[in-house]
């Protein structure tokens, strides 16, 4: 049984170790993410070619995903890498402050604006809420603080007001910097870090358009301020993905709100016909362990349940002990939580009129294939809207996105149920057209006789939009090989 939900893992040392990107690739990886917090750009630009060479080696497109780092404000590093705090003693955070030289009493940091953005009583969170300092006072830019909650702090730990407020942008100088080696590395999406407002968004597809990229563009819900209703709905517009990114936001509106916003999220993204990421933690004790807890294994069926499109890896994969048995447990758990009846039924745009044919189009092919038995659909398309459109529909019958166009293919990877492969229609012709295809899932041996599929498709194939016809075809019968 093909897999739905899409497992998006990020790259790291550990993954950098000798054949652990083969066995993620076996394992049933669709997307990788290159976090740009960490690593050089060569490092970047050398994983990504590894990435694209695989895919060519095994057939599967795998895409990439460039995270930039934004304006995560993080702490600067210890004389001895890492330092031991105690409950009630003082510590201070000082831009002035050698950033190579922290111990248990100071410690450098790099956001110049914190001395002014803070006050006695604020409450500063390090490393997602595992440390809790508060502010005593504030003597120059250097910002005392009494130890609430201690433990173990390292190197470039980040850094959280809590309630949210810090004023920073969310493209940083580095980010403008690391979106031309992104518009290089042909990347099939960027996320962007900390976005307060759509404009943020905005911003970032323009630096990358005037780079030639075209990459979607993933906003990556991680303040307070991104989830007031309106503004919500206008970040969600003006991105190709949202990922929940429960790490940072839990920090900022409180652990208990998130399985509740996480829902609400995940719902509202899919009505506006967006791509849904669930992010963090989801298999956190495997960085350790080789198999995951029980909360972990919920964990990643109520995402799916949610109707996420994505659940991701963080440390898991980077810098875990097990990264390919991470993916094996998530790929076993998506396909039982798949055959929940819930997730196969859909009351997706009901009650709305259409105002594009090829939507509508997609929609009937989704009704159809929900109420029918249909083996798969086949979506010939130019851009990937007619798989898209299709994939908000809960259903449990994949759609294959068909196309010649780069971009299309790596774009489809994050959609629930769309599988990418390569196609190009060398006739118009279309009892031709259908021959060609079944063909092609043959090759894939994805269709035997007697499997009924839907294809769509526009009578002037290679044009944007112009999907106009839906037909059903029966393997090995009439015209169809
Ligand atoms: P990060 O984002 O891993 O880049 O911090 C995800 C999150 O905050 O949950
Ligand atoms: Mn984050």
């Amino acid at each position: 049984m093909l897999r739905r939900t899409k497992i998006l893992a990020t790259l790291g040392p550990a993954t950098d170790k000798p054949g652990v990107l083969e066995g993620l690739f076996a394992a049933g990886v669709d997307v990788v993410r290159m976090n740009f917090s960490h690593g050089s750009a060569q490092d970047h630009i050398d994983r990504a070619n590894t990435i694209r060479e695989l895919s060519r080696k095994t057939g599967r497109r795998v895409g990439i995903l460039a995270d930039l780092q934004g304006p995560k404000i993080r702490i600067a590093r210890f004389k001895d890498t890492k330092v031991f705090l105690n409950e009630g003693q003082d510590f201070a955070l000082d831009i002035n402050f050698d950033p190579k030289a922290g111990d248990n009493t100071q410690v450098g940091i790099t956001y110049e604006p914190l001395a002014l953005e803070v006050r006695p009583g604020s409450r500063l969170l390090l490393d997602d809420g595992r440390i809790v300092l508060d502010v005593v006072n504030v003597e120059n830019m250097r910002v005392n603080c009494t130890v609430v909650v201690g433990g173990d702090v390292s190197n470039y730990q980040g850094l959280i007001l809590l309630g949210g407020g810090l004023s920073a942008a969310a493209l940083t100088e580095k980010d403008k910097e690391d979106i031309k080696t992104i518009a290089v590395m042909k990347c099939d999406y960027v996320a962007i870090s900390f976005p307060r407002c759509a404009e943020d968004l905005h911003e970032a597809r323009r630096l990358l358009q005037a780079e030639g990229c075209y990459a979607g563009i993933v906003s990556k819900v991680e303040r307070a301020e991104a989830i007031v209703p309106d503004v919500m709905d206008e970040i969600i517009l003006a991105s190709d993905a949202v990922m929940v990114a429960r790490g940072d936001l839990g920090v900022e509106i409180g652990d208990a709100n998130l399985p509740a916003v996480q829902k609400m999220l995940i719902k509202r993204t899919r009505e506006l016909n967006r791509v849904a990421i669930t992010a963090t933690q989801m298999m956190e004790s495997m960085i350790e362990n080789a198999i995951p807890t029980r909360a972990e294994v919920f964990d990643v069926a109520n995402a799916v349940y949610d109707g996420t499109d994505v659940i991701m890896l963080s440390a898991e994969t980077a810098s875990g002990k097990y990264p390919i048995k991470a993916v094996e447990a998530m790929d076993r758990i998506c396909i039982e939580a798949e055959k929940q009846r819930s997730v196969r039924e859909s009351d997706h745009r009901l009650n709305i009129q259409f105002e594009r044919d090829d939507e509508a189009i997609a929609m009937s092919a989704m009704y159809m294939a929900n109420h029918t038995k249909i083996k798969g659909i086949v979506a010939l398309t130019e851009s990937g809207s007619t798989p898209l459109w299709m994939s908000r529909i809960s259903s449990g019958i994949p759609i294959f996105a068909f196309s010649s166009q780069e971009k299309t293919l790596g774009r489809v990877t994050l959609f629930r149920g769309v599988f990418p492969i390569y196609f190009k229609l060398e006739d118009q012709d279309h009892a031709e057209a259908n021959r060609s295809v079944v063909k092609e899932l043959r090759k894939w041996n994805l269709a035997k006789d007697g499997d009924k599929f839907i294809i769509t498709k526009g009578d002037l194939n290679g044009v944007e939009g112009g999907t106009n016809a839906l037909k059903v075809i029966v393997v090995g019968q009439g015209l169809t090989p």
